[in-house]
């Protein structure tokens, strides 16, 4: 599923839906993003580590995730900042 929403957190922004390099987020009538073409994320992580409010997720396929990404370490938004 790749991105999954905290729709409680999510203060509709829209950052995810335009960051997003595939287009695959859109935003919903209720201001929410949904994943419209949710097997066509490649897991570049931009809507997880630009979302303001920390309400997105990324479901990693079993591969990804015994590989190190900013997704899985402790603090992705500081990594952010040092590239
Ligand atoms: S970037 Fe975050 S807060 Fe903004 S619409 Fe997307 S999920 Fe909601
Ligand atoms: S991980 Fe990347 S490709 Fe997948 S939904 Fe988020 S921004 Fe789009």
């Amino acid at each position: 599923m790749a991105a999954v929403f905290d729709l409680e957190k999510c203060v509709g922004c829209g950052i995810c839906a335009k960051h997003c390099p595939e287009d695959i987020i859109v935003m919903g009538e209720d201001k929410k993003p949904l994943m419209k073409y949710p097997y066509e994320c490649w897991y570049c992580g931009a809507c997880y580590i630009d979302c303001p409010a920390q309400a997105v997720s990324l479901d990693l396929p079993l591969f990804m995730k015994f590989v190190p990404t900013p997704y899985v370490c402790e603090k992705p938004r500081k990594i952010r900042r040092e590239y």
